[in-house]
């Protein structure tokens, strides 16, 4: 590490406490998504932004227009008071040097089970080296990492040579639209590292996923004399254990990308939904799955989509009902969403940089790897700009009950970025 770069790492540590109490402050702001409140938070963020020298645009995402005609469009839906942030730097020889964009959603996945968390979900409570709370991982401490990255390099008297954006969207568990409108917007860059929860590995990549559907007839029966009518919910589950050795099946060719080898399930296909008659006293007339699916970069994706077509054959072809009433499938295409995948050159600058700041921090090399759908897809397939995933919380903490980020991940990864 050179003498420019410890008095930078040496900023970091001086202003821990007010990095730790930046990111409480930023849970304790509600920005749940549905419905998508994250005007507040955006207030706040624009508030210390602008403290650091950073021209402010706040914008919603309904004021560009070529956002409605974009293929990967999500939903028609409206953002009044819903507005992106976007704090640009600009350097002192923008021309001549690369620029950087530093992204992170602000909005946060609902409270499911408020009886389930042990904290205050909107506390930011300390407790065991760790800050508790929903967006703790995902992804308030990533927010505040980026931030104080660039604070403590401006308090170490440095100023940058490249310009330097930092952006805040909405709705990135909406679908994106707030990522896509700032690109479409026209703010766009060298490299772009978004700060999701990596647990600090270095991701260069990110599968895509869609949605199906899948749709059994039955024949409708009192219950008294099921026997004469036929249950839909019976032969699901029997399509329902054919998707599951589907995905095994798929794990085992998937685990072969070296980015992809370390998890558990390289390509998820997860059943989100399962419904089946109208009431308690009758064998339905249908029953209907509906579920996610993922794939890797270097899958086509309506290969994918046969794959688990034909796994519902399997079943439907040892089975005299199914035979004559096939099931129907559905995939995003006609209904849903649908995110594509990415990989970018792992060779890539951005990539190298991320990686010697890592090195330098912790004297080992990191992991490298890929990771679910999320935002950083539209830097590469919208304006070819490399993106790298990388932040301090962790996946397996969102989404669910008492999130949480550790503190030291959360001031390493400041460290990194910085
Ligand atoms: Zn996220």
């Amino acid at each position: 590490m050179n003498i420019y770069e410890k008095k930078i790492i040496k900023e970091v540590e001086n202003h821990k406490n007010s990095l730790i109490e930046f990111t409480r402050d930023l849970i304790k702001i509600p920005s749940e998504n549905p419905p998508g409140n994250e005007k507040e938070c955006q207030i706040f963020l624009a508030k210390k932004l602008k403290e650091l020298g950073f021209d402010i645009d706040l914008f919603s995402p309904d004021d560009v227009k070529e956002l409605f005609l974009h293929p990967f469009y999500k939903h028609p839906k409206t953002y009044i008071d819903r507005p992106n942030l976007v704090g640009s730097l600009h350097g002192e020889k923008e021309t001549q040097y690369n620029s950087l964009i530093l992204n992170g959603h602000v909005d946060v996945t609902k409270i499911e089970n408020p009886d389930r968390w042990t904290h205050d979900p909107f506390g930011g409570e300390i407790d065991k080296g760790r800050i508790w709370g929903r967006g703790a991982s995902d992804m308030k401490s990533g927010l505040a990492s980026m931030i104080f990255a660039i604070h403590s390099i401006l308090y170490a008297g440095f100023e940058l040579e490249g310009n330097l954006y930092i952006e805040s969207v909405v709705d990135e568990e909406g679908g994106g639209n707030g990522t896509l409108s700032t690109l479409l917007k026209g703010y766009t860059a060298d490299a772009a590292i978004v700060t999701e929860p990596t647990n600090l590995n270095i991701m260069t990549s990110c599968r895509g996923g869609g949605t199906f559907r899948i749709t059994v007839t039955g024949l409708s029966a009192h219950p008294s004399v099921k026997w004469r009518g036929v249950d839909p919910i019976e032969k699901m589950v029997k399509i329902y254990k054919s998707l599951e050795k589907c995905e095994k099946q798929r794990h085992e060719k998937g685990k072969k990308n070296i980015l992809y080898r370390d998890l558990e399930i390289s390509t998820p296909i997860n059943i989100g939904y399962f419904s089946g008659g109208p009431s308690f006293k009758v064998t339905p007339s249908e029953a209907t799955v509906g579920g996610w699916f993922e794939w890797l970069p270097d899958e086509e994706v309506s290969n994918v989509c046969n794959e688990i077509s034909k796994s519902v054959e399997e079943v439907t072809k040892d089975d005299s009902w199914l035979k004559n009433n096939p099931p129907k499938i559905e995939f995003f295409r006609e209904f849903g969403t649908y995110s594509p995948a990415y990989e970018i050159n792992p060779r890539s600058p951005i990539v190298k940089e991320l990686k010697h700041s890592y090195t330098e921090i912790f004297s080992k090399k990191p992991m490298v790897g890929g990771t679910g759908p999320c935002d950083a897809r539209y830097f590469p397939l919208v304006s070819g700009i490399p993106a790298v995933i990388f932040g301090p919380g962790e996946l397996y903490s969102c989404h669910g009950v008492d999130e949480f980020v550790d503190i030291e991940n959360l001031v390493n990864a400041t460290k990194i970025l910085a």
